[in-house]
């Protein structure tokens, strides 16, 4: 008595763990996992009760060995599932197994006219569950068949109850497989939403990052912005003083309208809001005049600039004013981040494509650095030496309207040496025939 729980627990787990099956068990097969417990049931209801059925001997023995092959085929079932689930996953095979054993129990029990044809309606509901409209129409196929086989073997013609029982057995088949097909659908549908929720959260979740990022890049300028306007009332004599604090005061406030503009131009651009023309447009022209603009820094400045620009490229298509900010922004870091050296602007035709090239001898990025620099507020180096001012979104906003483009925006950079940025953008066919 004292082992009655300990016993109860046991059977409790080993049920539970035969209902569950392997945890690495595809999704695909739990249900077929199932039946095998649920012909466990089957095997031991059907055991002890046939001795009752008032057999004959001969019969009796029959359907033993006919259990004996049900359990048989079980543990087979159970032992190759994972290894092979290919083979039963369709539930081609179970089905004919299970089909083959019922029509065999019914025939020992006394035919498809005895109430042991009952068993069949059982099996061809959960078949239907299981599988769907093939499967358990076949196998009504196989039992109806089979009775008609029967009636012929035994010299009887078909009577009302064969019609009957076959036309229950399959309109049963019917409404068990649609069930199940809505029950597929709403699976699907629930899936379908899941996913798309689980992207709106991904998408909100970025949002969220960005709000924040953006927040706390404003909070910069704006506290310096309001700290330097305090102090400057503290020196209403000293104008040497003033003048250095309005200078300050001025830098931010621009850099707070660049970090604004640049906010903008993510968000519009990434939502799909933004504006785009779909020009033809010369490169040689938009090229020069990015150079001319840089000239006045140049000549300010210790480092060289070079030019090599073909007076004949193909034309290509798109936002002249957008793609003039790519070159703008790329120019612009190479300044930012070049001591000493050169700088130079490059066009060229590679294949069906136009390469703009901007290259400097400056820091270089590391190899570790050279994807995370076209992330949204990505600045990177030697954080000691202080962040050059920028916002951290140039590089996204180029790398985003030269996908608009069509083209990509690409980065070779070896720390130390240097730099070379590359706009790929693509040529019309008719173009390059034009230019060639
Ligand atoms: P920022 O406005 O800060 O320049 P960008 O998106 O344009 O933002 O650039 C991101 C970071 O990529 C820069 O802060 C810098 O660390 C790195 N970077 C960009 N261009 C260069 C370059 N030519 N040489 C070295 N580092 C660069």
């Amino acid at each position: 008595m004292r082992f009655a729980p300990k016993l109860l627990a046991w059977l409790r787990r080993a049920v539970a763990t035969e209902w569950h099956g392997p945890a690495d068990l595809p999704r695909s097969l739990t249900m077929e996992w199932r039946l095998i417990a649920v012909r466990w049931v089957g095997v031991l209801a059907v055991g002890p009760a046939l001795p009752l059925m008032n057999l004959p001997l001969d019969r009796l023995i029959v359907a033993y060995a006919i259990l004996t092959g049900a359990v048989a085929y079980n543990l087979t079932v159970r032992l190759y599932m994972q290894r092979r689930p290919d083979l039963f996953a369709n539930g081609y095979v179970t089905t004919v197994c299970d089909s083959l054993l019922n029509i065999s129990m019914v025939l020992i029990g006394g035919g498809f006219d005895s109430s042991f044809s009952y068993i069949l309606f059982t099996v061809l509901i959960s078949v239907a569950m299981r599988y769907g409209y093939g499967p358990a129409l076949a196998m009504t196929l196989i039992f109806t068949g089979s009775d008609a086989l029967e009636h012929f073997v035994v010299g009887k013609s078909p009577d009302a109850a064969f019609a009957f029982r076959s036309g229950f057995l399959c309109i049963t088949t019917l409404l068990a497989s649609y069930l199940r097909s809505l029950t597929v659908k709403a699976e699907v549908a629930l899936h379908d939403r899941l996913v798309e929720l689980q992207r709106l959260y991904a998408d909100l979740a970025v949002a969220h990052q960005f709000l924040a990022n953006v927040s706390h890049e404003l909070r910069t300028p704006l506290t310096s912005i309001r700290a330097f306007s305090e102090i400057l009332q503290s020196y209403p004599d000293d104008e040497e003083t003033q003048q250095e604090f309005l200078q300050i005061i001025t830098s931010e406030s621009e850099r707070l309208t660049r970090l604004v503009n640049d906010v903008l131009d993510v968000t519009k651009i990434e939502s799909g809001e933004m504006e785009w023309r779909e020009e033809s447009i010369s490169p040689t022209p938009l090229l020069e005049l990015c150079a001319r603009a840089f000239s006045p820094l140049f000549e300010k400045s210790t480092l060289r600039f070079q030019q090599d620009v073909p007076q004949h490229l193909p034309t290509v298509r798109g936002d002249y004013d957008r793609l003039q900010q790519v070159v703008h922004n790329l120019l612009n870091n190479a300044m930012k981040f070049t001591s000493q050296g050169t700088i130079a602007l490059r066009a060229s035709v590679l294949d069906d494509e136009l390469h703009i090239t901007v290259s400097d001898t400056g820091v270089g990025i590391a190899p570790a650095d050279q994807e995370r620099v076209f992330d949204k507020f990505q600045q990177v180096g030697d954080t000691l030496t202080g962040k050059p001012k920028g916002t951290g979104l140039g590089l996204t906003i180029c790398r985003d309207i030269v996908a608009h483009h069509g083209g990509r925006l690409t980065l070779e950079s070896e720390p130390g040496r240097g730099s070379t940025f590359t706009i790929a953008l693509p040529v019309p066919a008719a173009e390059l025939a034009v230019a060639a």
